[in-house]
This record gives structure tokens, sequence and C-alpha cells, in this order.
């Protein structure tokens, strides 16, 4: 089996949607549909004809060109079952544990709801990919519109407990600013400092934060760590449970 090919391509102010190819099967999947434009002329540049279309979570700036899209390759569109807002064009609801095939692999579906009570995301185990959508950002978190932090950390504890070696594509590049509250909240982590670091040179060149590496992530990112007696001190929070240490990061990190 080849490896698949990912092409990580941008649109809006700091979105990423993603194109999975296989050589073999010659399929192609797209991760989310924020713009249809931007989609299709990846795929263009690539040479690539889409089959499938894979929709994390029903926010506009993750569906508003998924109609285009499937009008101009006829692809199949997998999404959310209708848990938030409708998505219109989805031919299969998806749901936790959900599976379906691509490219002669199998997809797995991870429900992580917090960001939004639909959210939605994709594991290609065979490939240790994951696509997080809105819900794990590098170094950080979607913030909380529809769920609540005990929703959130379950549903990151999720995507946590897959293997350290799993590479992790999210929609956003919030990393500089998460970088910075990592070091405020986290100021001893090794770990975070030397990533900061990273991440201060790769912006600084215009290159992408991300993917990152879930090992990484559960070494750096707050949000994954509130399991952590260092972090919890920093916080004055020592013997919290983890859903108040949460919810006090999220809560800072609204107003940073
Ligand atoms: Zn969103």
């Amino acid at each position: 089996m080849a490896a698949l090919e990912c092409v990580q391509f941008t649109y809006g102010s700091d979105n990423y949607g993603v194109l999975v190819h296989d050589e073999d099967s010659g399929q192609t999947a797209c991760i989310d549909a924020g713009d249809g434009q931007a989609a299709l002329a990846a795929l263009s540049a690539n040479g690539w004809t889409l089959s499938h279309l894979l929709i994390t979570h029903h926010h506009g700036d993750h569906t508003a060109g998924l109609l285009e899209i499937k009008a101009a390759t006829a692809c199949l569109v997998i999404g959310p079952e209708p848990l938030s807002a409708a998505i219109a064009g989805i031919d299969v609801h998806v749901s936790d544990n959900s599976e379906f095939e691509f490219a002669n692999r199998t997809v797995s579906v991870i429900h992580t709801p917090g960001h939004t009570t639909d959210m939605m995301n994709f594991h290609f185990p065979d490939d240790k990919l994951v696509f997080t959508g809105d819900t794990l950002f590098s170094m950080g978190c979607g913030r909380l519109f529809e769920g609540d932090a005990a929703m959130m950390l379950n549903s990151m504890n999720k995507l946590k407990a897959l293997p350290d070696d799993t590479l992790v594509y999210c929609a956003h590049e919030y990393t500089a600013t998460n970088a910075q509250f990592a070091l405020d909240v986290d100021p001893d982590n090794a770990a975070v400092q030397a990533r900061a670091s990273e991440v201060t040179a790769q912006r600084s060149e215009g290159l992408a934060t991300v993917p990152t590496l879930l090992g990484l992530e559960r070494q750096t990112n707050p949000f994954l760590r509130t399991d952590d007696a260092n972090l919890a001190a920093s916080l004055s929070l020592s013997g919290s449970d983890e859903v108040t240490i949460f919810a006090e990061l999220r809560e800072r990190r609204n107003q940073y």
C-alpha cells in the first residue's frame, strides 16, 4: 500500500484545507469546503480528481464551498449527522466510531463535540493521520461555542489517546498566539520553550506550523496537559480536577 500524499492549501485569513491523494487507486479526498475555488484550484494544480469530500462541522468556513465543489466534481460528500445546523449536500452522515472506505483503507470517525455539537474528526489509522477540524489545534483547541469544558476535555482526550507518531492536520494557523499563551501558563516546560522558538522561526519565514505530531502536542499543548502538576500549579489550581483546569485554561485563552 503506497503512502497517501497530503497537500495543504490556505484560504480565508488563516484556514487550512487538505487534499489527500492515493496514487494506487487514484482517489482523492478533500478535508472541508470553506472555499470552493481554493479547493478546485488545489485539485487542478495537482492534476487530481476529487472522489471524497469530508466535512468536519457546520461552520461556514468549513462548508461554504461544499455545493460548488460537489457540482464541479460529483464527489461523495461525507459529514456529520445533523446534531447542530443541517449541512446541505451531505450524502453519507457519520457519527462517533463510524467507518468508511477511502483508497482501500478504513477511515474511522471520532466525534469530538465542544467547539460545535456536530464536530467529526477523521482518523486514517493505517497512515497515522488525523484531521481534527476546529477541535485540536497545534498548542491549542477550538472555542467552546456549543459545548462546555467537560465535553471538550472528553473530546481532546479521545485524540490524546492516538499514537504519538500520528500526524495531526488542523483547520487553522493559530500556533503563534497559542505558543505565546502556552509559555505564559506553562513557563517551565522546556518542550514548550523549544516549540515556541521553532514556531517563531517558521512564521517569520511564512511557513506553516501545521501539520504537527500528536506526541509533540502531548508535550506542548496546555489543553492536553490538564493532568500535569506543574501546569496546575502555575494556574494556582493544584489539586483541582481536570475539568476545572481545562475551563480555566479556555477562559484565559479567550481573554488572551
Ligand atoms: Zn468552526
